[in-house]
């Protein structure tokens, strides 16, 4: 992993086709993982989440101390493709100070008052801090279109043309660019996972008391829409993924691998943007010597 770039290995290229038949979902085949098995793959994928986690708290703090980009972050995935997890991982190395998440469940009455993006953009993070969206407006065109008649609540007519998609696509796309232009960096991660993946996930819900609370029935309902959500990520993954805002699929059948991958693309993106802690001007620098002054006085 040290040397392979992995965000360009699972990025989806602007305007690429996206058939998720021909990403893997169980890819682990890292440089330094490619010959270790078991509990040993486990142990190491850990430090390197670790290693990569240490990096990324010091990226978080450049990000924070230099105010001038906001990251936002948005995870998708099917239910049980772990996204709690991540989200759990992730932000075990940052800072609660300058990073933010939000769940996103079915919209209020008041949310479905207004415009499909109105909850998302109020819950954006603000320059220096990272913003993690777990789920987002993406929703409105994976759930809501594999539910159309959720429509109705918003008061929209919907006959079944592809164009209301379409024009969904388009609007994401440009709040997108909007905020890119306005200083947001933006990450979109698919977590990949199989339908047999998920089954073991969902089965493991219910055999182990400890995890009940995660099971939902209504996850099985959805299990049984898989192909239309299958479809419905495909045309969003297409349609979505711009040189500003990416999408990455990110394989998830190994929770770790997912964790790796995420963590290690986030640090990269920071530490690309260059950025330095802000240098004082004159009168600061001023101030600050006369303060030294003052503590050491009294
Ligand atoms: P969970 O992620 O398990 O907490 O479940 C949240 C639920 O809220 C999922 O079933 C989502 O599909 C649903 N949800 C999130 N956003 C929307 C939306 N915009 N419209 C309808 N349902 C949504
Ligand atoms: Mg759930």
């Amino acid at each position: 992993m040290a040397n392979q770039n992995p965000a360009e290995l699972f990025r989806v290229k602007p305007h690429a086709k996206v058939k998720l038949r021909n990403w893997d979902t169980a890819w682990a085949a890292t440089v330094p993982l490619r010959n270790l098995k078991g509990d040993e793959l486990k142990q190491e994928a850990r430090e390197t989440i670790h290693r990569n986690l240490e990096r990324l708290s010091n990226a978080q703090e450049l990000l924070y101390a230099s105010d001038r980009h906001g990251l936002l972050v948005v995870l998708q995935g099917m239910d049980a493709s772990g996204k709690d997890g991540l989200v759990k991982h992730v932000m075990s190395g940052l800072n609660p100070q300058g990073c933010q998440v939000i769940s996103f469940k079915r919209p209020s009455d008041e949310e479905l008052e207004h415009d499909f993006l109105w909850r998302y953009t109020k819950a954006l993070p603000p320059r220096g801090r990272i913003g993690i969206f777990n789920r987002s407006h993406y929703e409105d065109v994976l759930v809501v279109r594999v539910h159309p008649e959720w429509l109705d609540k918003q008061k929209l007519s919907y006959k079944g043309e592809h164009t209301f998609w379409e024009h969904r696509y388009e609007d994401i796309n440009q709040f997108e660019k909007h905020l890119t232009r306005n200083g947001t960096v933006i990450l979109k991660f698919f977590l990949h996972v199989s339908k047999k993946e998920q089954k073991r996930r969902l089965l493991e819900r219910l055999d182990n008391p400890g995890k009940h609370w995660k099971f939902s029935a209504a996850d099985l309902a959805e299990r049984t829409f898989w192909a239309d959500y299958v479809e419905a990520y495909e045309d969003a993954l297409s349609a979505t993924s711009t040189k500003h805002a990416p999408w990455f699929i990110i394989p998830a059948d190994h929770k770790w691998v997912a964790r790796v991958l995420v963590s290690d693309i986030l640090r990269r993106t920071i530490e690309g943007l260059h950025l330095k802690i802000p240098e004082l001007a004159e009168e600061q620098r001023i101030a600050l010597a006369k303060a030294k002054k003052m503590l050491a006085g009294g």
